[in-house]
């Protein structure tokens, strides 16, 4: 990656995102006006492109950020990286046995792996390059990126390592995988729409089944009553429906507060300059206190029956239902010779213009490609040093960035990351920072980006010191947590 002074110009010349909305939605009016009666149900069916613009992070309470903040393993991290602390410049041996731990780690983990492969000249001659993508449910339309690159850069003496530039930032990829591995394979279930159900173990033999029935006459009688009692008081019949029997109305009540739906977010509606607020949405954004308490309490509850154990209720996400996580190790970011348009970024070049030319659904008739299909597009770049900071570098993801803001802060106040001078997410914009990196190719065709980089880049950038030395484990066990807080709080997962 690299800052070059011409590229704020490109950057105010790039599509805005509601363009690429825009754009859609005129193509779906001529579609309309020539194709009769259909299209307004073909739009219909297209929602899961729009969603990404009125999606809110669910909230994470203490609770949860401490259970986030637990499924440490740096053990697994340091795992991780090692085999990724050594030369991989494109075409060498390096090269393709990282790229092998990538592929197999991801696919150990149960996540669909596909290898993007293809050639490129260059300024050393015709390379092959190759990304890897890693889904965690392929079924699912829309995708949370996480991305980061895995080659490193070209040097005479093939001394070059890049522990920050980028091996930390893939490690930290396949750890989250990891230890997240159980909430994220129960929301990948999720995805496939799950009914939700009360389910009752059958531990009866058949020979007192009558007996059974009888004794589960009464209880239903009784459930009616307590139910009839309880939606007089309250009026969440949703909620009610799906609580177990036998609950004491007290044990009721305690679960419906867990799930009520409380306080505020950072996605409020702005309130407008008028009333003495802000005048404008994004300042007002700043002056918002932390996501406290859960926007929408989503999950699984185990309760509460005449012997603690046979009843199971889960409460399954159904606004939700469509997003997934995906991992992209990019190929060939680094330039071979001299940073420029053409020697720099192979790889994202080539997987945002192929995905762009990708139809998603296939033969969809209102233009809906597989860049649609980023909600979006996190990138990880020159971490593991301890002198790390932050900036808000895009408006439009702003939402986002100050999420990341307050988790620090109350992950910090809970004492949950490793004690640091300064705050690593900065409150603070720098919305021209002219920093070239894989995001480019994408943030050109409209999608957004959140670019988690220091600014200013690590001291021990492009330098043969950029290697294992140079890393603080501390500071990454806390940008590893502020990670799965972000991916938790995105994908709404049940914790
Ligand atoms: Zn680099």
């Amino acid at each position: 990656m690299s800052v070059v002074v011409h590229s704020v110009r490109s950057a105010a010349a790039m599509v805005p995102r509601w363009m690429c909305v825009a754009l859609l939605y005129t193509f779906t009016a001529v579609l309309g006006s020539a194709g009769g009666h259909d299209s307004q149900d073909k739009r219909s069916k297209a929602v899961w492109y729009r969603a990404k613009f009125d999606h809110e992070g669910s909230g994470l309470s203490n609770e949860q950020l401490r259970t986030v903040a637990a499924m440490e393993d740096m053990q697994h991290f340091r795992k991780m990286l090692a085999p990724i602390l050594v030369p991989r410049v494109v075409g060498t041996e390096g090269h393709t046995r990282v790229r092998q731990h990538l592929v197999n780690t991801m696919n150990s983990l149960g996540w669909t792996v596909e290898e993007d492969r293809f050639d490129s000249n260059t300024p050393v001659g015709r390379k092959t390059f190759t990304n890897v993508i890693a889904t965690l449910n392929p079924d699912a339309p829309r995708h949370l990126i996480l991305a980061c690159h895995y080659d490193s850069k070209l040097d005479r003496e093939g001394e070059f390592i890049g522990a920050t530039d980028s091996a930390v930032p893939c490690a930290m990829l396949l750890n989250l995988a990891f230890v997240m591995r159980e909430v994220l394979s129960q929301h990948s279930k999720m995805c496939l729409k799950t009914v939700t159900k009360v389910n009752r173990r059958r531990t009866m033999k058949a020979k007192f089944k009558r007996r059974r029935r009888r004794k589960l006459k009464a209880k239903f009688k009784r459930r009616r009553k307590i139910n009839s009692e309880f939606k007089r008081k309250k009026k969440k019949p949703d909620v009610q429906r799906n609580l177990p029997s036998g609950c004491t109305k007290a044990k009721k009540e305690m679960l419906l507060r867990k799930l009520r739906i409380t306080s505020r977010s950072v996605n409020e509606t702005w309130p407008g300059g008028d009333g003495g607020g802000p005048r404008d949405r994004h300042s007002w954004l700043r002056q918002l206190s932390y996501p406290f308490q859960p926007l929408r309490q989503l999950g699984r509850i185990k309760c509460c029956s005449d012997n603690g154990s046979q009843y199971e209720v889960s409460f399954i996400p159904s606004v939700q239902s469509d997003l997934t996580l995906r991992f992209i190790f990019i190929d060939g970011e680094e330039a071979f010779r001299l940073w420029s348009d053409t020697d720099s970024l192979y790889g994202a070049r080539h997987m945002a213009a192929n995905l762009e030319a990708r139809a998603y659904p296939t033969n969809n008739a209102i233009g809906t490609n597989e860049l649609h299909r980023m909600d979006l597009f996190v990138l990880l770049d020159l971490l593991g040093t301890a002198d790390v900071k932050f900036f808000n570098y895009f408006e439009e993801t702003s939402p986002w960035y100050m999420r990341l803001v307050s988790y620090e802060r109350r992950l910090r106040e809970m004492q949950l990351l490793h004690a640091r001078k300064n705050y690593i997410f900065q409150n603070r914009d720098l919305f021209h920072a002219g920093i070239q990196d894989d995001h480019i190719p994408f943030l050109k065709r409209g999608v957004p980006v959140l670019h988690l980089i220091p600014m200013p880049f690590p001291k021990v950038w492009h330098k043969n010191t950029d290697r294992e030395e140079a890393l603080h484990y501390g500071t990454i066990e806390s940008l590893n947590k502020l990670m799965r807080t972000f991916v938790a709080d995105y994908l709404h997962l049940v914790l």
